[in-house]
């Protein structure tokens, strides 16, 4: 008999019949022969609909507990929905929040992180004979005995973290698509999905704003061995499997499920949710920039590109620009003008109208060739590119936002990844 880690996403479980129908998949595996742990998100759009909720009684925008208090109820209801739908089903079915389960977290709040997970409840529940169904996106502080949340998209990391800690034979990850695409298939209809990907790839592709994984719940299976089945819970087709590079698996023996050959591109990636700031005019000698980045990361602010040029404006002087996430952009510019006097630099400017791109794939190590087809395609495109960051396996760019998406399909189209018949996308609101 084997166990089964099964997790549904919000778009999955967005109504009463999307719960009676993941319950009835629920159902089969266990009919199948198989023991079944589950983990799910909060119904549709209902994470989004608490946060609107919140910022209509409160102008603070920050984490905070009674933040993750409010969040965390979504996924309470979801599961506790589902234990309904799987018992009318004739099938024995209890539902956990996450500190019942055993997630146990520091205690950031919005952003916590797994420092250990015990789910003895979660082995009990399934040894009586029950289907054990857990809130994703939660745990708890042993310290302040407050409950918190792992970040949005936190599910699919309790999903790893519960079969990693229970060795559960597979740990599937449902979503609204059939698997880990070529590119957004609602952006570009003739993506195709990938059978395979690496997880260094699936790493890649994740941080780089695929949103079909959470960026956690790759590193965390990465590092236990874990292989994900990532696919659709609207059919009962093969998804895309993303396996753990076998230098990074601790125990287990992957090496023969390693391709020996990579396909040199696995996709194109997109992100609206980014801001550049421009930090103009900084004087050109040692420790500006120390000061700048010093600033800026003590106020936890995370950067992602950072580019200097020469001053257009002013000689000895370079402009610095980052991209950041939008949300810690007025943070990001109050930090920058507080400084701005005593580092001495002229201006500070903040554009949230960009776009980035970027094309993953483990062949392109070893094909010099990749970077200039690249840019070829976005010439051909008429695509201006503002800022460049390269990986081993990727190549970012920073549009405009308004041509990231004609951006993407020439890119996919260049890399030849457009295949016949339209990718379908069962459900969802893409919010
Ligand atoms: N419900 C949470 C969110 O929307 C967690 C998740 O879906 O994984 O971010
Ligand atoms: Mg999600």
């Amino acid at each position: 008999m084997s166990l089964i880690v099964q997790k549904f996403g919000g778009s999955s479980v967005a109504d009463a019949e999307g719960v009676k129908r993941v319950a009835r998949r629920i159902g089969d595996t266990r009919a199948a022969g198989n023991d079944v742990v589950v983990v799910v998100s909060a119904m549709g759009d209902t994470t989004d609909d608490l946060l609107d909720l919140a910022h209509g009684v409160s102008s603070f925008r920050g984490p905070s507990r009674e933040l993750d208090m409010l969040l965390t109820a979504g996924e309470r209801i979801s599961m506790a929905v589902l234990a309904m739908a799987v018992r009318e089903l004739g099938i024995p079915a209890q539902s956990f929040t996450g500190s019942q389960a055993g997630m146990i977290t520091d205690g950031i709040h919005g952003a916590a992180r797994l420092v250990e997970v015990n789910p003895d409840r979660i082995r009990e529940s399934v040894q009586a004979g029950n289907v054990a169904i857990v809130a994703g996106f939660q745990g708890m502080n042993r310290q302040t005995r407050d409950i918190t949340t792992l970040g949005r998209g936190g599910s699919d990391t309790t999903a790893v973290a519960l079969a990693a800690a229970l060795d559960a034979d597979v740990c599937e990850i449902y979503s609204d698509v059939d698997g880990v695409f070529t590119a957004d298939p609602r952006i570009v209809p003739t993506a195709h999905k990938l059978d395979e990907v690496s997880s260094e790839e699936m790493l890649e592709l994740a941080a780089n704003g695929a949103k079909i994984l959470h960026l956690r719940s790759v590193e965390y299976a990465r590092r236990f061995g874990l292989k994900l089945h990532v696919r659709s819970s609207f059919s009962t087709l093969e998804g895309t499997w993303v396996i753990p590079s076998p230098t990074d698996a601790d125990s287990r023996d992957l090496t023969k499920e390693i391709p020996l050959e990579q396909p040199l591109i696995s996709g194109v990636a997109h992100d609206r949710s980014q801001a550049k700031v421009t930090i103009v005019g900084v004087p050109d000698v040692p420790g500006y920039a120390a000061k700048i980045f010093g600033s800026l990361n003590d106020a936890e602010v995370n950067l992602d590109m950072i580019v200097q040029n020469v001053s257009t404006k002013s000689a000895k002087r370079t402009d610095i620009s980052v991209t950041l996430p939008q949300d810690q952009g007025d943070t990001a510019l109050q930090v920058l003008r507080r400084v701005q006097e005593e580092v001495g630099f002229e201006d500070v400017q903040y554009d949230d109208r960009i776009g980035k791109l970027s094309l993953v794939g483990a062949g392109m190590k070893s094909n010099p060739g990749v970077s200039f087809q690249f840019f070829k395609a976005l010439s051909n495109a008429g695509v201006n590119i503002d800022m460049i960051s390269t990986s081993e396996i990727r190549i970012s760019v920073i549009t405009r936002l308004d041509l990231l998406d004609d951006a993407v399909r020439a890119v996919h189209s260049a890399f030849d990844l457009d295949r016949e018949g339209e990718a379908t996308v069962y459900g969802g609101t893409g919010r």
